[in-house]
């Protein structure tokens, strides 16, 4: 499959990584849009959140953990944004599941 992000778990493209466990991994978007930008991915292709399953449940909760806890290792204490853009109409470019971690400046609302 010709998916960007499953070869950077794979390895065949390189990321500055923050986080590897048996499920996921963890690195800097190569294009951030805060001064902290990370982006949390299942090693396991799920092409969006559209397509998980009630079998993806424990995933999804370890993922949505894990992005929390790397927000409070790059000192987000006054606060972070977990954005998952699904579908066309969502802004995903990217047709892998991910979670955007956002912050280290104020986030505007609403979302563009
Ligand atoms: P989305 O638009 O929600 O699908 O997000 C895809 C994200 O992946 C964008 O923020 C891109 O900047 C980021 N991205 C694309 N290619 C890479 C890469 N090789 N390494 C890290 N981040 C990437
Ligand atoms: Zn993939």
């Amino acid at each position: 499959m010709n998916c960007l992000f499953c070869k950077i778990v794979s390895g065949e493209i390189p990321a500055q990584k923050l986080h590897e466990d048996d499920s996921c991994i963890a690195f800097s978007d190569i294009h951030p849009q805060a001064p902290v930008h990370l982006l949390v991915i299942p090693k396991q292709h799920i092409a969006s959140l559209a397509q998980a399953a009630a079998t993806d449940k424990a995933l999804l909760g370890h993922l949505t953990l894990v992005a929390t806890e790397l927000a409070a290792k790059q000192n987000l204490s006054k606060g972070f944004r977990i954005v998952v853009n699904t579908g066309e109409e969502g802004g995903q470019t990217v047709d892998h599941l991910h979670l955007h971690v956002l912050g280290g400046r104020a986030m505007h609302w609403p979302p563009g």
